[in-house]
């Protein structure tokens, strides 16, 4: 049992505490696992945002160059570059100054004191000396050959990192890296806005992919055809687009973009996707200052600093974020408490299931193996008794059969008690039998309406010489009406059989034994047969055990008592096939009361007699 009981512990209740340490474990993670799939989702969203933007950006440098283009077709690249500014904000919306400056360094267009464009001539003081290449300032540079980053310095809204040397993402153009080898030194950008998501998980995403350099216009050309400048002035976002027609590439056309008016060409951008996740996120492009220029539906309230997940434009519009706003945050943390309690509850009820089961599972090995050895004994007790009859019975029937003996007071007196060991082998065999029939269910009652009283006194009368011979002293009170119930008179003499043997052999020094017969009113009209002896009584604990096959409260070995173990079972599961019981009660003043209980017969003053 012990080993049992260690490999339980082991194999099952072990690993199955174990497995569930670790799923109350994963239980905690649960607000994390929604929250990474949410942004999972929603950083789609604002991914494919940011690409519109970029795409977008793209298609209007494209026009550009195709106005460019259209405007050199008619005339010669020297006279368009001369009046540059106002002809391509004629045909171009989106151009609020137009520049024309050859790689020499020299500036056609616009011209310093135009009449009426106080703009222009700003345009001019501002951006003349990095233009004409004299100067190297902080720069976002992009073109179709993809983004390049020189030198990122103090951007007008950058903390920076001044030890740190981690090399950015997008510092990596051959063409251009050679040109401008001597600017390698990088540092970290600190986002505008700080998403919730990209700080809980990979720490290195608050700072931005996009971080300035430092150059001139020469180095930003290069051999390159066409671009984007964007530089922070007075903390103001400069979009600048250049062209280099093959038709003079000595001359490099550009515009200021009117900012405005891009803007609103990407506020557009955010109503296809805020459409299909309606009700759950907000999504909106934010400027350089984390203000929303785009937003749907609109957030009033909150912080557009701490979205739920962002992504960065690019180069084309550096600090500008398309950003995901949770509607109803309270809702994720929600949703992952019912899933925790949810799983939690499934966690309990399957341990618990585990712990009865296996408590039960255990329950039944100790029953199993407390019957496996109940059978072992129950063979060893059997053959005992078998064996004591059997041996008296040879040895005075083999005096006898010498002629040995010759006195008849003898003779009888041997006689005498080969009969009673012979009936004694019939009752034991007949346990055993009847036994074996009602564990297969094979067992038959020949139920009739009988005199329970005759049965007993016919019993009494058949066992009284037997008990008498043995010295015992037997008193019977029983009525003198009949009283009928429905049952099988052998069955239920067999009953009265085995608890007289048993008053007979649990006698210790008193031998008397009493039979009593009474009609009850109470609860249920009904008749008891009561057993009583003056003999060693049922040790305390057993009075229920004792009724259990097998189940022996004195032992052969110490109490010298043959027994089977079966008779009480038999008598009690009789009983009860006929609606009554056997118990047992401890007599008052020493000894044992065995009470067989079975119903009235309905009309049990008849005067029937079986
Ligand atoms: P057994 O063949 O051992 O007598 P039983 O089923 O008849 O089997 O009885 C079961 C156990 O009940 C006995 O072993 C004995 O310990 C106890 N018992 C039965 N009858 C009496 C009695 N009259 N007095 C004391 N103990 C009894």
């Amino acid at each position: 049992m012990k080993k049992v009981a260690l490999v339980f512990v082991l194999a099952v209740f072990v690993p199955s505490l174990v497995l569930a340490w670790l799923a109350v474990r994963s239980l905690r993670d649960q607000q994390f696992v929604l929250e990474r799939q949410q942004s999972l989702l929603y950083q789609g969203v604002a991914d494919s945002v940011a690409r519109e933007a970029a795409n977008l950006i793209a298609e209007h440098q494209r026009e550009f160059a195709r106005q460019v283009e259209a405007l050199l077709a008619n005339d010669k690249p020297i006279d368009v570059a001369n009046s540059f500014d106002d002809r391509i904000r004629e045909h171009w919306l989106l151009a609020d100054v137009g520049f024309v400056v050859s790689l020499e360094g020299q500036v056609y267009s616009p011209l310093l004191f135009e009449r009426g464009r106080p703009q222009a001539r700003q345009f001019r003081l501002e951006n003349d000396r990095f233009l004409c290449s004299r100067e190297s300032v902080q720069v976002y540079w992009n073109s179709p050959k993809g983004p390049i980053n020189l030198s990122p310095a103090d951007d007008k809204k950058s903390e920076t990192d001044e030890g740190s040397s981690a090399q950015s993402p997008t510092a990596n153009s051959p063409a251009f890296s050679s040109a401008v080898g001597k600017y390698s030194k990088e540092q970290k950008v600190a986002r505008n806005v700080e998403p919730q998501q990209t700080q809980q998980t990979v720490d290195k995403q608050a700072y931005s992919k996009v971080a300035p350099s430092e150059a001139e216009f020469r180095q930003l050309v290069g051999d390159s055809t066409e671009g984007t400048v964007a530089r922070f002035l007075q903390n103001k976002l400069n979009l600048m687009f250049w062209y280099r027609s093959p038709r003079d590439p000595q001359l490099v056309f550009g515009a200021l973009i009117n900012l405005p008016r891009l803007t609103e060409s990407l506020q557009n951008l955010v109503k296809g996707d805020a459409e299909s996740l309606r009700g759950e996120i907000c999504v909106a492009l934010l400027d350089d200052n984390a203000r929303p220029v785009a937003a749907l539906p609109w957030k009033n309230q909150g912080n557009w600093k701490r979205p739920f997940v962002a992504t960065e434009i690019g180069e084309a519009l550096p600090h500008w974020e398309s950003a995901v706003y949770l509607l109803n945050p309270a809702k994720l943390s929600r949703s992952a408490a019912a899933l925790k309690l949810t799983l939690g509850l499934l966690i309990a009820l399957l341990v618990l299931a585990i712990g009865v089961g296996g408590w039960l599972i255990v329950l039944d090995l100790k029953r199993q193996l407390t019957l496996a050895r109940q059978k072992t004994d129950f063979v060893s007790n059997v053959s005992h008794e078998l064996k004591t009859p059997l041996t008296s019975i040879r040895m005075f029937s083999e005096l006898l059969a010498d002629g040995r003996v010759t006195d008849k007071e003898k003779q009888r007196s041997y006689f005498n008690i080969i009969t009673a060991e012979t009936a004694r082998l019939t009752r034991l065999i007949n346990n055993v039998l009847d036994f074996s029939r009602l564990e297969r269910s094979e067992k038959k009652y020949n139920i009739t309406k009988c005199d329970l009283l005759y049965a007993v006194r016919e019993t009494v009368g058949t066992y009284r010489p037997h008990l008498e011979a043995g010295g015992f002293k037997l008193e019977c009170d029983l009525p003198a009406s009949p009283l009928f119930v429905n049952g099988d008179r052998d069955a239920l003499a067999q009953i009265v059989v085995n608890l007289l043997s048993n008053a007979e052999k649990y006698s210790g020094e008193r031998k008397e034994a009493r039979v009593e017969v009474r009609q009850q009113s109470q609860p249920l009209a009904h008749i008891e047969v009561r057993v009583l002896d003056r003999g060693l009584g049922v040790p305390k604990g057993c009075e229920e055990k004792i009724f259990e096959q097998f189940y022996r409260a004195h032992d052969s070995l110490s109490s010298g008592i043959q027994g089977s173990g079966l008779g009480l079972t038999l008598a009690r599961q009789i009983a009860r096939a006929h609606g009554g019981d056997v118990t047992y009660e401890p007599r008052q003043g020493g000894g044992s009361c065995f009470v067989l209980r079975l119903p009235a017969s309905p009309n049990s003053t008849a005067n029937e007699r079986e």
